[in-house]
């Protein structure tokens, strides 16, 4: 490992951010309900009930959340988010193992616990007698 590597390693631990790249794994819809759903944690700000999975950030209460969608802050991070990042895929292609495919300009929306529940119980009104759940 380089000295640069080994200095930004040092940093990334120091700061536990979350990358892009893992935000975009939290994206991902079994990842999502985990995060929006997460265990009482008295650790954390609002004990871990009022989590923005872009940002990868937690709020004391659900006004403090509301309000925060409307900042530049997150609504600069859903724009970083629509561009897809680099797979190791690209990577190979980008070094003329594959062809290489312009990342993918995607729609990310603010995704939030009580809107999420609202759409399911929707989803579930309409499913009427078609059960696809063994329950
Ligand atoms: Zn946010």
């Amino acid at each position: 490992m380089g000295v640069k590597a080994r200095r930004q390693n040092v940093k990334n631990v120091k700061r536990r951010k979350r990358d892009l790249d893992e935000i975009n794994e939290d994206l991902k819809d079994k990842n999502v309900d985990k995060l929006l759903n997460q265990e009482v944690d008295y650790d954390l700000p609002g004990a871990a009930q009022h989590y923005c999975v872009t940002c990868a950030r937690h709020f004391i209460h659900r006004q403090a959340i509301l309000d925060h969608y409307k900042t530049k802050v997150h609504k600069r991070r859903l724009k970083a988010l629509e561009t897809e990042p680099y797979t190791v895929k690209d990577a190979e292609a980008a070094a003329g193992l594959g062809t290489f495919k312009q990342p993918q300009k995607r729609k990310i929306e603010t995704v939030d616990k009580e809107e999420r529940a609202e759409k399911r119980s929707k989803v579930e009104d309409n499913s009427g007698d078609v059960s696809m759940n063994p329950e």
